[in-house]
């Protein structure tokens, strides 16, 4: 009954989860939720006043398609700020976030026939991103040791005449991974020689905790096939309001922009005021959340370590930790054999009302996601909790 396009796309595993958690939630369950993708911060009052503004202003009306004037002016003035990029509107399309935007250049530049790398353990979204189109994800191993940089050796190997992109995400979801300047100035290298699109999705670019964070096309001259991708959502706390933007050559935006004309018309119209006001007005809340998530993340990285046999190296960005499990792989719990990282996460769910994301959806099996974007107080808990069923698996 349906198109095979719609075949060759899954289901969002951590929306799922997320769904997962609500519904334990509203049935009186204390669930522990470690699944969540977003800022447990709200979205600043100055930020909600602009879009109160907007409204009483009668900002509530269709926008041009790519965005409105001074939303693509505040993102140049953010990226020169926050990026030392040098951009004009013509280089800037808005979108309905990142999501939105990242879905986008994949559909105008990427079809059948082609193939794009991406990294594992990658993002839920990137490899549906690129079947959708038409074209094969072809996945490049990386270090898990070493933030997740490339496996060069299989990242060159992999590179075929038909290869046409490659989509970089550090700090990455979901190893909270972030690359060093050689891994990323050698990336681009083999990616400009083998003259590919470079997708930089740059979405966590504020959350970095041991390290300043460059935007990577400040490591090549050349930026025309580079298109770096950011979002108002977690910087500012602002996913629901769904807005992100893509930045790049004139012609691959201005193709965004006419194909999400026929799409979505434009981004939310009172969402791109208060955007602009995200990017342009006072940045607190971004030093805020920094602080808060780096004691969060210390906290957890030390109660995961301090469990026998979890393994979990220190990520440098980004609110996610992502420990090795394969330990506990085809060891028993209460009698039932724990055969995935899937029916791990399932027992912490069950057992102790855990919810996570078990890293198969990201391409690694021998992982579970958790997210700390959660209290100080849960992380706690949590550890005591993982504590109670871990000494039980045998
Ligand atoms: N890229 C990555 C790696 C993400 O984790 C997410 C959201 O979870 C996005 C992009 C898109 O975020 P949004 O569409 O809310 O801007």
């Amino acid at each position: 009954m349906f198109t095979k396009r719609l075949d060759r796309i899954q289901p969002s595993a951590t929306l799922a989860m997320t769904a997962k958690a609500a519904e334990l939630r509203s049935q009186g369950v204390d669930v522990l939720n470690f699944s969540v993708g977003e800022p447990d911060f709200n979205t600043p009052i100055n930020i909600i006043d602009a879009a109160k503004k907007a409204m009483d202003k009668g900002y509530t009306k269709y926008t041009p398609g790519s965005g409105i004037i001074e939303l693509r002016e505040a993102v140049c003035k953010k990226i020169k700020r926050d990026n030392n990029l040098d951009y004009n509107i013509e280089n800037v399309v808005v979108s309905c976030g990142g999501k939105h935007s990242l879905y986008n250049a994949c559909q105008v530049l990427f079809e059948h026939g082609d193939e794009v790398i991406i990294f594992s353990p990658y993002w839920v979204s990137f490899p549906d991103f690129i079947s959708v189109t038409g074209a094969k994800p072809i996945f490049v191993n990386t270090l898990s040791d070493r933030q997740y940089e490339p496996d060069f050796n299989d990242l060159e190997s992999k590179i075929t005449k038909k290869t046409k992109g490659i989509i970089i995400n550090s700090p990455s979801n979901p190893t909270g991974g972030v690359w060093s300047d050689e891994a990323i100035k050698k990336t681009l290298e083999i990616s400009l020689k083998n003259d590919l699109w470079i997708f930089s999705d740059e979405c966590y670019e504020q959350l970095v905790y041991d390290m300043d964070f460059i935007s990577i096309a400040n490591f090549s001259k050349n930026k025309d096939k580079i298109l770096t991708f950011q979002s108002c959502s977690k910087t500012y706390a602002m996913t629901g309001w769904r807005i992100g933007y893509t930045i790049g050559e004139p012609a691959v935006i201005k193709a965004i922009g006419k194909l999400q004309s026929q799409s979505t018309s434009c981004p939310n119209s009172i969402a791109q005021y208060a955007a602009v006001e995200a990017l342009v007005g006072n940045q607190d809340i971004i030093s805020d959340m920094v602080n808060t998530f780096k004691v969060r993340r210390d906290l957890i990285i030390d109660g995961l370590n301090s469990i026998d046999h979890i393994i979990c190296d220190t990520p440098k960005g980004a609110f996610y930790v992502f420990p090795d499990i394969s330990y506990y792989l085809n060891k028993s719990y209460k009698n039932k054999i724990i055969k995935s990282a899937y029916d791990l996460s399932m027992i912490l769910l069950e057992e102790q009302y855990i919810v996570t994301v078990s890293g198969e959806s990201f391409g690694a099996p021998n992982n579970i996601r958790f997210s700390y974007a959660t209290s100080e107080e849960n992380i706690r808990q949590l550890i005591d909790r993982l504590k109670s069923i871990f000494h039980l698996i045998k």
